[in-house]
């Protein structure tokens, strides 16, 4: 048995009298990739929130690599070992590629400045986006912006990657390139929680697979007992609907 990495017990989310998530339990354990699908406005964004606690839980705990948040106490420790990629992209748009990548680890980590450019490009270079470090972000198509979004969230070196649908704003022919990167960081064991319409993605690279319905973890399974053998009639209804 691998270590559990994300630890998530009846978490629960209200917006006033909106109850978005109602006691959602998920481990994820060390360099598993759990993909999370389901209708839109089922929580599934919100989940990724609170799990890098760019919201904060109604109810429930959430343990990282076994440190609990502990009220508002740690909230930064905590944050800066789970990084997050958007559907978009969201780089500083006056910055440079660079710029963007050595931004956190320095404000954040407090690496220094040649450590910070290091590391930048040690991920550019994953990422096939070297020869873009001194670029703006409005000099890339979606594709490559992406990409960078990735190499900057890998820069603060994270204990967990949470991606919330990376390809749903890319046109088609961009999908690919980003995709790549995901399933390449999957094979180097990378933890993942990945909110992704994308069923090849999620057959090929998932470990698991969460069906998320009306705030809750309706169905969870193998991809193949899940795209295969779904045993809740929601899912069946929402699976036929996207395949
Ligand atoms: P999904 O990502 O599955 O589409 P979301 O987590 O984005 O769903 O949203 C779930 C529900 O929570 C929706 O009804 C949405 O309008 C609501 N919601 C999300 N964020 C907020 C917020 N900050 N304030 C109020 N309501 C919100
Ligand atoms: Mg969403």
């Amino acid at each position: 048995m691998s270590k559990e990495m994300i630890v998530i017990k009846d978490l629960k989310k209200s917006f006033g009298d909106l109850h978005v998530l109602k006691g959602v339990n998920l481990t994820i354990a060390e360099k598993e990739v759990v993909v999370i699908i389901g209708p839109s406005g089922s929580g599934k964004s919100t989940l990724l929130r609170c799990i890098n606690f760019l919201e904060k839980p109604t109810g429930g705990s959430i343990v990282i690599d076994g440190i609990p948040l502990n009220g508002e106490a740690n909230i930064n420790e905590i944050r800066k070992e789970v990084g997050m990629v958007f559907q978009r992209f969201n780089l500083f748009p006056h910055m440079t590629v660079m710029q963007n990548l050595m931004l956190a680890p320095m404000k954040v980590r407090g690496v220094s400045k040649d450590e910070a450019e290091k590391t930048a490009h040690m991920y550019l270079k994953k990422v096939g986006m070297e020869d873009k470090a001194n670029n703006y972000p409005d000099q890339l198509s979606g594709g490559q912006q992406q990409r960078v979004a990735i190499a900057r969230a890998l820069c603060m070196k994270p204990k967990a990657l949470l991606f919330d649908e990376p390809t749903s704003a890319l046109d088609p022919e961009m999908v690919n390139e980003v995709l790549d990167v995901m399933k390449q960081l999957a094979n180097e064991g990378m933890t993942m929680a990945v909110v992704t319409h994308e069923m090849g993605f999620a057959r090929e690279v998932g470990d698991r697979v969460c069906f998320v319905d009306g705030g809750k973890i309706l169905e969870e399974g193998t991809p193949e007992e899940i795209f295969g053998n779904p045993k809740e009639e929601r899912t069946k209804n929402f699976l036929s609907k996207i395949l």
